[in-house]
């Protein structure tokens, strides 16, 4: 298939979408992953025919035979990105080109096959023009876009599939800081790690996140709502939380973040953070930082703020990194201004209140 080619879409309306008033109140206050909009777009694909039957249907269960590959052996990746409603009330999104390449990267680690990046885009337009009552357009609000894609084959034996589904689903998110942007505190996981050399750290794939989870239990019974990773070897250096990447900011004005590996999964929103950063003027480092250098700069001032990063949350700061060893930062620090000034300037692109000089903007409906 040509890569230009675009596909057809068969679209069949819900014929019982959510009530306007039951809408409104949900986009009043969306919250994070509890609401889907009335459709999703579903393509399948098998070894023999590629890509097909393209379309966008109500949302609704999916039905998966019991022995499909998925439910074994964790043959899933996926995506998130938003729409954000510009004050002229047209519909965008951010860089999506990004998140079609690294889709293509995660399938192919995972024995998946490849989705074309035009495809991907063009994915995010159709359920976007069909749900586009669901983006909302109070500030800092979005639709949060979820492609994903399975290995929905019926077989017990262990290989990549011969057949696929791709999909996605949308769910509307409000602001995560619903009273002002205030640091956190972060568990580091000190015994478990989340991925290692030549392991499928840098994909985004469902498997990562399941390895995560009884870390991130253990963050929240010790009152730490996200966790951090450090490297698989050495247990030393700083990689990301479960689900973003993390940047310390100098004294000086200096950004350092860990450069990336096989075992980091590349954010759309690190590689934007270090672009604006450095347009802003600051210098910016990818290089490993051990714990003890975070340790020894909070201590000394060298370091003066810290934050995290991705799509679902955009920036949040820091307070603390702590574990049942340490705990280094403090707990009553205020936002940062390096922090709060890069948060600003990529939210208000997203929104279209600021000019996007680089046209990472793309136009949905
Ligand atoms: C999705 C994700 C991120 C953030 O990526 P963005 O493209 O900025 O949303 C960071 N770390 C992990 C493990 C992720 O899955």
């Amino acid at each position: 298939m040509p890569a230009s080619t675009t596909a057809q879409f068969h679209l069949t309306r819900a014929t019982s979408p959510a009530p306007i008033l039951t809408r409104q109140n949900i986009l009043n206050n969306p919250g994070f992953g509890k609401h889907h909009s009335d459709h999703m777009v579903a393509i399948d694909w098998d070894v023999h025919q590629g890509w097909y039957d393209h379309r966008v249907v109500p949302y609704a269960p999916l039905t998966l035979d019991p022995a499909s590959l998925v439910l074994h052996y964790a043959q899933a990746v996926f995506e998130g990105l938003k729409a954000y409603r510009h004050p002229d009330g047209s519909i965008w999104t951010f860089r999506p080109e990004i998140n079609a390449q690294r889709l293509i990267n995660s399938a192919e680690r995972l024995g998946l096959p490849e989705l074309p990046k035009e495809l991907f885009v063009q994915s995010l337009k159709e359920l976007v023009q069909a749900d586009r009552d669901w983006v909302p357009s109070a500030p800092e609000s979005s639709l949060y876009l979820r492609p994903f894609m399975i290995a929905n084959e019926a077989f017990l034996g262990v290989r990549g599939a011969d057949q696929v589904a791709y999909y996605v689903i949308g769910s509307p998110a409000g602001p995560y800081f619903a009273s002002g942007v205030t640091p956190v505190p972060i568990w580091v996981s000190t015994q478990r790690t989340r991925a290692a050399r030549g392991g499928t750290g840098y994909a985004k794939c469902a498997g990562n996140y399941a390895g995560s989870l009884a870390p991130l239990k253990e963050a929240r019974r010790n009152g730490c709502p996200q966790v951090l990773f450090l490297d698989a070897e050495h247990g030393e250096y700083l990689e990301e939380l479960g689900g973003m990447n993390i940047f310390v900011v100098q004294k000086n004005g200096t950004l350092v973040t860990p450069s990336l590996s096989d075992s980091i999964l590349p954010g759309v929103t690190r590689a934007s953070v270090i672009e604006l950063a450095r347009a802003n003027g600051h210098h910016v480092e990818e290089r490993p930082i051990s714990i003890n250098e975070v340790r020894d700069g909070l201590s000394s001032g060298q370091i003066t703020e810290m934050f995290a990063c991705g799509t679902a949350a955009l920036i949040f700061p820091i307070s603390v990194l702590k574990s049942e060893l340490f705990s280094y930062g403090n707990e009553s620090q205020v936002a940062g201004p390096v922090t709060l000034s890069l948060r600003k300037h990529l939210t208000d692109i997203q929104h279209g209140l600021a000019p996007d000089t680089r046209k990472w903007m793309v136009r949905l409906v």
